[in-house]
């Protein structure tokens, strides 16, 4: 039979060095040298990783002998010329123990392809096989993945097995990442299409059945409002079935959406446990981040902004439209756990407070639209620093309030015919169902007021400008009781306040933010100033500096010592009334208000 133009074999070994050997066999090279590149970022998670500088060996050979290969640039290397088939041979560090990595060791490997498979120049678009292999220190691993097992080849894996896989091109090559050893696994099927899902790490008792029975429900709820015809699943146009990969740990959390499956990280305590019934606030965390992760496989990973289509993975690709692809994402992600029942409406409006208040409490968003914001991620959002809060608003939180205003204004103006359901469903038509079946293209830049317009009549344009492209804040008080839902703030606390938000660090209690034009701000503390006493008593924890606090009245001066380097201070502060910063939503029916 016909041989592989392009192969790799991935073999995980060194488990207490954290290594993958990875074999690539490239027929065919460019004769007058052929190059090979790594992406330097990964596609969801907006920041330059470089991730070649984690390839620790590498040499090329030809027929058994050796080829001259050299870096040309961070993440690209060039072979000498070589007329028939060339092998590459490298090492690769994976111990980040993230969504966006690799990760080996003896209980597990976990490999994203931007980690691991040099890309050979030209071939992009050729399909390539992949030998899985175990590692020697391996006792009945199996194998995790959305990627395809090679039908047909006489080493075609079995699912779940050892072998060869295969990919049609280079961005499906390193969109199927790859864990392989001996998780705890629930299999369901939403509208028939299959979804497993596994946890790696150490997670006593885990209640399976339960996580399977609510997932299921949330990912039938996404499948049906996308096509609500067919109940077609999205990811069928590129693989036989959806993998969740939960790594589990003390204090994790995260995710990385790709086509067919996702990359989580999750705490421990935040997981079920036989018997326990309850849906505590850190589950609806964990089942949250399912929901969100699970509707980039429509928003983003096939409906994707013109310049994500295709990625540059050599470089920043800056798109101001991150508030559609994360902030739409963020506001469907807690509205589909309420829709598919999950969770109740006082949950919902808990959760939606939540993130009313956490970008009210940030003046950051009085200089940054979330447009800016988005096109500024790869160096702002992404490089977070103690000034953030004053300087940044997030295009996931506030995105997800410029998607509830669009939704409720969509849904007043129309009187109900129409909704954000309709734009997404139009999106989803135009651009994403065909989007891997070769339409391919993706939403222009300035698209968006014209998508809603053309898919609800409603016009949006000023709401878009204002509170997107501009700086406003979403009109939430006028427009949540339109839906029946009150607004108001509340003190997050009794006592008086510096305005400041602190950590508890090595014993010590630290400064983290200092809120701009407020009374730490105006009194002269500073982010990296650690507390030592107020009106010489001292401080201890932040539960300690609190209580201090709670002695004082709004408009009283303290003295507080700091130490800044290693130096003592005191400086004189006013203390600030608690700001009303904590949001409160309740059905308007509950507080006398019909509207
Ligand atoms: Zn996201």
């Amino acid at each position: 039979m016909k041989k592989e133009s392009i192969l790799y074999s991935v073999t995980p070994f060194d488990p207490y060095g954290h290594k993958v050997l990875v074999r690539l066999t490239l027929r065919n090279p460019e004769p007058s040298g052929q190059s090979f590149s790594l992406p330097a970022w990964i596609p969801g998670s907006y920041l330059i990783r470089d991730f070649s500088r984690q390839i620790e060996t590498i040499q090329a050979s030809s027929r058994g002998k050796p080829v001259g290969i050299r870096k040309t640039s961070n993440h690209t290397w060039q072979c000498d010329p070589c007329e028939s088939t060339l092998e590459l041979e490298y090492t690769v560090y994976a111990w980040d123990l993230s969504v966006r990595g690799a990760h080996v060791d003896e209980t597990h490997a976990f490999l994203n392809g931007t980690s691991i498979f040099l890309c050979p120049a030209g071939r992009e678009q050729e399909a390539c096989h992949v030998d899985i292999c175990p590692p020697p220190h391996a006792r009945n691993w199996k194998v995790y993945t959305s990627l395809a097992e090679a039908a047909g080849h006489p080493r075609g894996a079995r699912r779940h097995g050892f072998g060869m896989y295969a990919a049609p091109n280079y961005d499906a090559l390193i969109d199927h990442p790859i864990e392989m050893g001996t998780p705890q696994v629930l299999r369901f099927k939403a509208h028939g299409a299959e979804h497993e899902m596994v946890f790696t790490g150490v997670a006593p008792n885990l209640d399976l059945k339960r996580i399977a029975a609510d997932v299921q429900k949330i990912c039938a709820a996404q499948i049906a409002l996308f096509e609500p015809q067919t109940k077609q699943a999205p990811f069928l146009d590129s693989a036989s079935r959806y993998v969740f990969m939960t790594m589990v740990t003390g204090d994790g959390y995260g995710g990385l959406e790709h086509r067919a499956s996702t990359a989580l990280m999750a705490s421990r305590r935040d997981l079920p446990v036989i018997g326990q019934d309850k849906t505590g606030e850190g589950y609806q965390t964990f089942l949250g981040l399912v929901s969100h992760e699970y509707f980039h496989t429509w928003n983003v990973k096939r409906i994707k902004p013109a310049v994500f289509a295709p990625y540059d993975l050599s470089r920043e690709n800056h798109t101001r439209l991150l508030w559609v692809f994360e902030g739409f994402t963020s506001y469907y992600d807690d509205l589909m756990l309420l829709r598919s029942g999950v969770i109740g409406e006082s949950d919902y409006l808990r959760l939606l407070a939540k993130t009313i208040g956490s970008v009210q409490r940030a003046s950051g968003r009085f200089k940054q639209s979330v447009a800016e914001s988005s096109f500024d991620a790869w160096t702002r959002y992404y490089k977070q620093d103690e000034n953030s809060p004053n300087a940044l608003v997030s295009y996931y939180t506030k995105g997800a309030l410029v998607a509830l205003g669009l939704d409720i204004t969509i849904r007043h103006a129309s009187a109900g015919r129409h909704s954000l359901d309709d734009v997404m469903r139009l999106m989803w038509e135009r651009y994403g169902r065909d989007f891997y079946n070769g339409a391919g293209a993706g939403i222009d830049e300035d698209a968006m007021a014209g998508l809603i317009h053309e898919a609800t009549g409603v016009d949006v344009r000023d709401f878009i400008e204002r509170h997107a492209y501009g700086r406003e804040d979403v009109p939430l008080e006028r427009l949540l009781p339109l839906q029946g839902i009150s607004i108001s703030w509340r003190p997050v606390s009794d006592n008086p306040t510096l305005d400041m938000r602190l950590r508890n660090s090595h014993g010590e209690t630290q400064i983290a933010t200092v809120y701009e034009g407020g009374a730490a701000h105006r009194g002269g503390l500073s982010a990296g100033d650690v507390l030592v006493a107020v009106d010489g008593l001292k401080v201890g924890d932040s539960a300690g500096f609190d209580r201090l606090l709670a002695a004082y009245q709004p408009g009283d001066t303290v003295i507080v010592h700091v130490f800044r380097r290693d130096e003592l201070r005191a400086f004189d502060l006013v203390l600030n009334a608690p700001l009303a910063s904590e949001c409160v939503l309740e059905p308007a029916s509950a507080v006398g208000k019909h509207s």
